[in-house]
């Protein structure tokens, strides 16, 4: 009767079992094996790109994409603020310096004009990043026209974080195949998921055989075992991968009723002052992995964490907006480049955002019971 509504729960397609018992039956119950090369061609193919490597996580993708770069010591990398820790935390292992880049109005993902201006300080500086980490937000693509036009005039390489916006679309093509490195999350919150794991893609085929080599401990080609660079474990499992086959071949079909779930949200609520949902920019086309919305401080008398609570005494789940970087106590200290002097977007999104429960298993029925508690507290 009274289930919790949650944020984002997982949603098999049926079809898990059979990939599944294909790998206990040949017995590659394995960090390798048939599903794992058949989910990396099958994602490569979907994403657009020439290839793809699995890993054990979304946040393993991005480390193996800084260190394919050759991130080090010292090094600075640009990165967007308003995102989760695990965009950022791979900077921070490979002893790296995490810049932070504020957001914009149109898509609450990184500005390019606080990006063009980091850049010409870094150049200033005569220390250039050595890569640029852009999210795509809850399935929204950045402005990745204008990101990467910057990028190129510095030659910095982009690693596109498309955890949250596999299935997106910017400008017909797939987000995430944009930056030099792509990566994508299947963790249990994400549009599809394997339990835990990611991607990263490339059309460089060399990297990400490196990739692999570095994601299987980096054993050099001996009889013996020989090893001459630190390597990881962070391959996917031949299981996992077989999880991930079923959920990509329902991709399409979650995208749409993610969708179809933000839609209802506005038909709803969108008459209501003062709240405003998040944009899609014009040319893309988001998978809306989860519904997020601001409430006008000046208009809407509730604030997002007294909604949160009232939700939350309905048995709903519904979250804060992330909490920008830069104003983490773990990156204190960090360099931070606003949008504009007098306004600094990402923080403002913060304090007036917050996120809905966007399942594309959530019944219609839950639903109305989700609108009608926000209609009650919003009236
Ligand atoms: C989920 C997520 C990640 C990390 O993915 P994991 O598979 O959980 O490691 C990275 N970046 C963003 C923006 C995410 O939402």
């Amino acid at each position: 009767m009274n289930k919790r509504i949650l944020l984002s729960s997982p949603h098999m397609s049926g079809n898990e079992q059979k990939y599944i018992n294909e790998a206990f039956e040949t017995n590659w119950i394995a960090p390798l094996g048939p599903n794992v090369n058949a989910f990396e061609d099958e994602l490569a193919n979907y994403a657009g790109t020439k290839e793809a490597a699995a890993t054990s996580s979304g946040t393993a993708a991005i480390h193996l994409a800084l260190e394919l770069l050759g991130v080090g010591r010292g090094d600075k990398v640009f990165c967007s603020s308003l995102t989760f820790v695990a965009s950022a935390n791979p900077i921070l292992y490979l002893g790296a310096e995490p810049i932070f880049i504020d957001s914009e109005e149109e898509t609450w993902n990184m500005s390019p004009k606080a990006l063009a201006c980091a850049m010409r300080e870094a150049k200033a500086e005569g220390k250039i990043p050595k890569a640029v980490i852009v999210v795509n937000l809850y399935g929204q693509s950045a402005k990745m026209d204008e990101l990467i036009t910057i990028c190129d005039e510095y030659g910095v390489p982009v690693i596109e974080d498309a955890a949250e916006s596999l299935g997106s679309l910017y400008k017909g093509k797939k987000s995430g195949s944009f930056g030099y490195y792509g990566i994508y999350s299947f963790n249990g919150n994400k549009i599809i998921t394997t339990s835990g794991g990611g991607m990263l893609i490339s059309d460089d085929v060399d990297a990400l055989a490196r990739s692999r080599f570095l994601a299987t401990q980096a054993r050099d080609a001996a009889p013996h075992y020989q090893h001459s660079k630190i390597g990881y474990n962070y391959r996917m499992s031949n299981i996992l991968a077989g999880i991930g086959r079923a959920q990509l071949e329902v991709l399409d079909e979650r995208v749409k009723a993610r969708r179809n779930v933000f839609d209802r949200y506005v038909e709803a609520l969108g008459e209501i002052e003062g709240l405003h949902f998040m944009p899609e920019l014009e040319g893309t086309y988001s998978n809306r992995w989860l519904t997020a919305l601001t409430l006008d401080p000046n208009i809407v008398k509730v604030t997002p964490y007294e909604l949160i609570d009232a939700l939350e005494g309905e048995c709903i789940e519904a979250r804060p907006v992330w909490k920008p970087l830069h104003m983490q106590p773990l990156f204190e200290g960090c360099k931070f480049y606003p949008h504009s002097e007098d306004n600094v977007v990402s923080k403002r999104l913060f304090e007036e955002g917050i996120c809905l429960p966007s399942g594309s298993n959530m019944t219609a029925e839950q639903q109305e019971k989700v609108i009608t508690t926000l209609k009650t507290q919003l009236s």
